[in-house]
């Protein structure tokens, strides 16, 4: 019996088969970059959380056929398909080029669902139209949000140029169209401690955020936060606090959120600190989390109070009975 509902395990259950996700890296850039909401972008900020392998100047059918390709050489002939959407803000554009592009997906039979990232601040309500018409052609749609943090006070400090509300209104606006959220958060920003960890976990649960993506800050070269590290002002979480806090957040996630991140893989050449986030160590730290998990005699969703539940539930009535309350 798995302590974490892993994104896999989700997967195939709903779909009977392994489900893979294709990253693709297009070329988007942000409006916390490009001067509309800020400049310079979050102070952690690099190259839009690009993975270092893809390139926004190759096609988007060479990268989702060369992740077919991949993960059916990998997992087997019958494995399905998710196109996920990654760097920088893949809701900023009109509605031709948005469509133009998502519409891709639907020419691949192995494709079973659209996962799109992107921050609060960037999802009206055409988008989520939008979006949500790709249910109607047979695919599970989920959109990511970036919050990072539910400490107003922080996100004004890494420069994210949106704040919490943005997030609950997003959040809920999306689930009112049908589309499943999965929400980011980030471990170990600069001047935040375990109660702002445990507050943002509370958040995604009472949001009933069909999804979580939970990583440990760190730091790559060139950004502000590099001077900060390189400063001596700043310094990343170790292991085993990240280990620590991660099983905290988990056990106030509710049981039914799917996790479909517990750590960060960076390009080792460009990042700073800590070590552990690379992809040669991601079994490790998530084998640590399972391991502190199974050690306190835990789970997720194990310290999910009915509180929280209760407080989920009403905010979902209010979306579904304006005026209710
Ligand atoms: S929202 Fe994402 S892409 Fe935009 S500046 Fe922040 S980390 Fe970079």
């Amino acid at each position: 019996m798995e302590r974490i509902n892993y994104f896999r395990l989700y997967a195939k259950g709903r779909f009977g088969r392994r489900v893979q996700k294709i990253p693709v890296a297009l070329p988007f850039t942000c409006p916390n970059i490009d001067g509309t909401k800020g400049r310079g972008g979050c102070i952690y900020c690099y190259r839009g959380s690009r993975p270092a392998h893809l390139s926004p100047g190759v096609s988007l059918r060479e990268q989702i056929e060369e992740g077919i390709r991949r993960g059916k050489e990998r997992y087997g002939r019958k494995t399905l398909f998710f196109v996920y959407f990654q760097s920088y803000t893949n809701t900023y554009g009109d509605r031709e080029h948005l469509k133009e592009l998502y519409d891709t997906v639907l020419d691949y039979e192995e494709v079973v669902g659209l996962d799109v990232g992107t921050r609060p601040d960037c999802a009206p309500n055409w988008v989520l139209e939008l979006l949500s018409s790709y249910r109607d052609k047979g695919l599970e749609v989920w959109i990511e949000f970036g919050l990072q943090s539910a400490n107003f006070e922080t996100l004004k400090r890494i420069n994210r140029a949106h704040g919490v509300s943005d997030l609950v209104d997003a959040t809920l606006r999306a689930k009112a169209h049908g589309l499943k959220v999965c929400i980011h958060t980030i471990v170990g920003l600069p001047f935040e401690g375990r109660e702002d960890f445990l507050e943002t976990a509370k958040l995604v649960s009472a949001l009933r955020a069909d999804g979580i993506k939970i990583h440990p800050i760190y730091v790559m070269k060139n950004t502000v936060l590099a001077r900060l590290f390189l400063e001596g002002r700043f310094r990343a979480l170790s292991l085993e606090e990240y280990v620590r806090y991660a099983a905290d957040m988990l056990e106030l996630i509710p049981e039914s959120t799917v996790v479909h991140r517990l750590t960060a893989e960076a390009e080792r050449d460009k990042l700073l600190s800590p070590d552990y986030c690379v992809y040669e160590r991601k079994l490790e730290v998530i084998a640590r989390i399972e391991e502190e998990l199974r050690k306190r005699g835990s789970r997720q969703g194990a310290g999910s109070s009915s509180g929280v539940e209760r407080a989920g539930g009403n905010l979902h009535k209010l979306v579904e009975e304006p005026g209710g309350a």
